[in-house]
């Protein structure tokens, strides 16, 4: 079968690679129908998290089940499902407590060994579920893959960014960073009665979809962030700030600057390094930090019954169509931020 691989940092082919096959009773196999290229694969793409060479990227995806193993009772073959990019188990002490992005046994598509066990991706012909039961959702009937392929990440992020912060009706809610993530954290925070959702980026072409989304577009290569809610709010601040940048400390601490006393700061934003936080300053204005990984297992059937019922559509953000082969140059254009999402036919 064809499939996309990673050798390197930049090095990303499409190759012959073996067809996966059930190897526990609970895998079960998906032929995907179509994928996104995730703001997560970039990380490894671009060689920050290093994988094993070979391995097939892709985690975000729609597909049909293929096989499923003796032990899978809620899918059987020709199924049409949504696969969460998280592997939990669905039995340790967090899954049965519904905390399924810290299972003891958490591991993801396509990303190497960060997790464990390096599994490949779904940027195939063909993808071993590992856990089916747990992992997968199910599509919901006459909605395009279009519309739900997102849910299996980036949407469920920006859905936790504003769900598990405690966002309440009438809030002023800023958004830094108007990547896939934030631009669903937005349309959320809207969807769930913000007054007002601020979105700011130093690309162009991003703020102008933020525009269109009825966000308030603030390039932040021109104009402080922080200002410009104070501005708005009467020199008191966001009730709510989404960091969905990630990365380095900076997008953190203007995040933090951005909200009022007493309000949240959401950090959905990929960090993988260690940094030191004005504590002393937090204590003071009694501001929440909260960090939150999108959970797609616990809210993407909630996720798909926005969709289903037109109160979201997650496919406005597409901005690039392209084939299984041509996912090199997919990559390359999202690493340089020339496309925002980039939809994958496979
Ligand atoms: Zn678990």
């Amino acid at each position: 079968m064809k499939a996309v691989k990673w050798f390197g940092a930049g090095d990303v082919r499409v190759e012959e690679a073996e067809k996966p096959k059930i190897r526990n009773d609970t895998d079960a196999l998906v032929r995907p129908t179509s994928a996104c290229i995730c703001g997560t694969d970039l990380h490894v793409y671009r060689g920050e998290l290093l994988s094993v060479p070979g391995t097939v990227m892709g985690h975000e995806f729609v597909g049909v089940v293929e096989e499923v193993g003796p032990s899978v009772k809620r899918f059987k073959p020709g199924d049409r499902v949504i696969s969460s990019c998280w592997i939990a188990d669905g039995t340790c002490w967090y899954c049965r407590h519904g905390y399924y992005t810290q299972c003891v046994n958490i591991n993801i598509y396509g990303m190497g060994p960060v997790y464990g066990e390096s599994l490949d991706g779904a940027f195939a012909e063909l993808v071993r579920v590992p856990y089916a039961d747990t992992v997968l959702i199910p599509a919901p009937e006459n909605v395009p893959d279009e519309k739900l392929v997102t849910v299996g990440d980036s949407l469920a992020t920006g859905f936790e960014a504003v769900v598990n912060a405690g966002m309440r009706p009438g809030d002023f809610v800023a958004v830094i960073g108007c990547g896939p993530v934030g631009l669903y954290s937005g349309m959320f925070a809207r969807l769930l009665g913000a007054s007002t959702v601020l979105a700011a980026d130093v690309v162009p072409e991003r703020l102008a979809v933020a525009e269109e989304l009825g966000f308030a577009a603030v390039n932040a290569a021109e104009k402080d962030v922080a200002d410009e809610v104070r501005n708005m709010t009467d020199g008191v601040g966001a009730d709510l700030v989404v960091e969905a940048v990630g990365r380095s400390v900076e997008p953190l601490l203007k995040a933090v600057e951005t909200a009022r006393r007493k309000g949240t700061v959401s950090v959905v934003g990929y960090h993988l390094h260690e940094y030191s936080i004005p504590s002393g300053m937090l204590w003071l204005t009694e501001k929440k930090l909260i960090f939150s990984i999108g959970d797609p297992i616990r809210n993407g059937e909630t996720i798909t019954r926005y969709i289903q019922h037109n109160r979201i559509d997650p496919s406005k953000i597409i901005t690039h169509r392209i084939k299984l082969e041509e996912v090199p140059q997919g990559f390359e254009m999202f690493a340089k931020k020339q496309a925002l999402k980039v939809f994958v036919k496979i």
